[in-house]
């Protein structure tokens, strides 16, 4: 079975782990934290960043410090995972839907502005499949309406636009290390914000309420507790495994842009054809191959070919399932406008086999099975 995904594993994390273990300083913000952060300092230009136990706990914390009051508005695509949603339903936001485009299935930039209410705190945008959503316009809304900007980048760690990387655009983004991402620590993720205050914030946040961050660089002689928080910060093991692939991050992204990049020439002439939809990149932007998908015409010839890939042995799979016709998405929000794309296009999609490694023999046989089940012809 040519699987779905298989984690990134490059070879040098046992011995990064094991020196992490051998340095006695396995708990959180040790050696490794240190090095991942600055990493991503530099290579992402963030002012900020913090490793988290996960990308929803990135996400947590951005919820937290949009200030939200019982009753506040925060706008979102409904196509997205749980954890986009949950973030700013456990800092007491009402979730307002904004519909996709169905080229990037992103946000529609153009569709945000009708949605927002004197209630509207934040947009929390989610980059899908690491393309970027169209963040010029977004950040001008936002602007223009005192709003706070999340980048959910749990896809798009080392995707850009305009040449910035995502999650350095917003108020504050959040990255994801869970193994089905594009460089992992098990479950581990990011946070990341270009402001200095709102750093500070994020530490104390981070670290139980507390300032022991300032404390462990010596800048003050005793922390105390400052404010709320949790324990958002992830073991030094976990930061030591994921810094071996983040030193390999060039390598990681090229071997999958190959694969993404054989998959969309493959299927070119089933596209011209009008028999499927493929991704779109628009031009400012620099994606990281997270995701290769296609569209069928609809539900029912999406779960054919699903079948038909599974009977080829390869593992293909849907996506989300729209949060807003999802029970707690009743309970919690609305979708404002029509639903012209969520629903209608989240029925079509499907993802292909894409990870680090994914053999070319395999890759073909995805290819094959695909237009077989078309009954085209592939071409030399
Ligand atoms: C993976 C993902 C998350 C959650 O990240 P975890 O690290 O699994 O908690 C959130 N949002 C999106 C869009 C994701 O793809």
């Amino acid at each position: 079975m040519i699987d779905f995904n298989v984690p990134p594993y490059i070879g040098t994390e046992l011995a990064y782990v094991k020196e992490a273990a051998e340095n006695h300083k396995i708990c959180g913000d040790g050696p490794f934290t240190k090095r991942c952060h600055a990493w991503m300092r530099e290579r992402f230009n963030a002012a900020k960043v913090l490793l988290t136990t996960s990308g929803t706990t990135a996400l947590e914390m951005a919820a937290l410090l949009c200030s939200i009051e019982d009753g506040d508005e925060v706008i979102l695509p409904s196509f997205t995972f749980s954890s986009t949603a949950n973030a700013f339903v456990l800092a007491g936001a009402h979730l307002v839907f904004v519909d996709v485009r169905p080229d990037t299935m992103n946000i529609d930039e153009n569709k945000i502005e009708a949605a927002i209410t004197s209630r509207t705190k934040a947009i929390c945008v989610v980059h899908y499949a690491g393309v970027s959503c169209e963040m010029d316009t977004i950040m001008d809304i936002a602007r223009r309406h005192g709003l706070k900007v999340v980048e959910d980048a749990a896809q798009g760690v080392m995707s850009t636009y305009k040449g910035k990387a995502l999650g350095t655009i917003g108020d504050f983004g959040c990255f994801s290390f869970h193994e089905t991402k594009n460089y992992s620590m098990g479950e581990g993720g990011a946070f990341l914000t270009q402001s200095l205050e709102y750093g500070d914030k994020a530490e104390v946040l981070r670290e139980k309420g507390t300032d022991r961050s300032k404390f462990l660089r010596g800048q003050i002689d005793k922390y105390t507790w400052q404010d709320y928080g949790s324990s958002y910060l992830p073991s030094d093991i976990n930061a030591a495994y994921l810094l071996a692939q983040l030193e390999q991050a060039n390598h990681i992204n090229d071997n999958r842009l190959a694969s993404w990049n054989a998959y969309h020439k493959a299927f070119a002439p089933l596209k011209e054809r009008g028999l499927v939809e493929l991704p779109y990149i628009p031009e400012d932007c620099v994606h990281n191959a997270h995701m290769y998908w296609l569209k069928a015409r609809d539900l029912k010839e999406r779960t054919e070919l699903i079948a038909h890939l599974k009977k080829r042995d390869a593992q293909a799979t849907f996506h989300y399932i729209p949060l807003h016709s999802a029970p707690a998405g009743k309970k919690f929000g609305h979708f404002a406008g029509k639903d012209e794309y969520t629903t209608k296009e989240s029925n079509r999609l499907l993802r292909l086999p894409m990870y680090y490694g994914l053999a070319s023999e395999d890759l073909n046989t995805v290819v094959d099975a695909v237009y077989e089940f078309y009954g085209v012809a592939r071409e030399a």
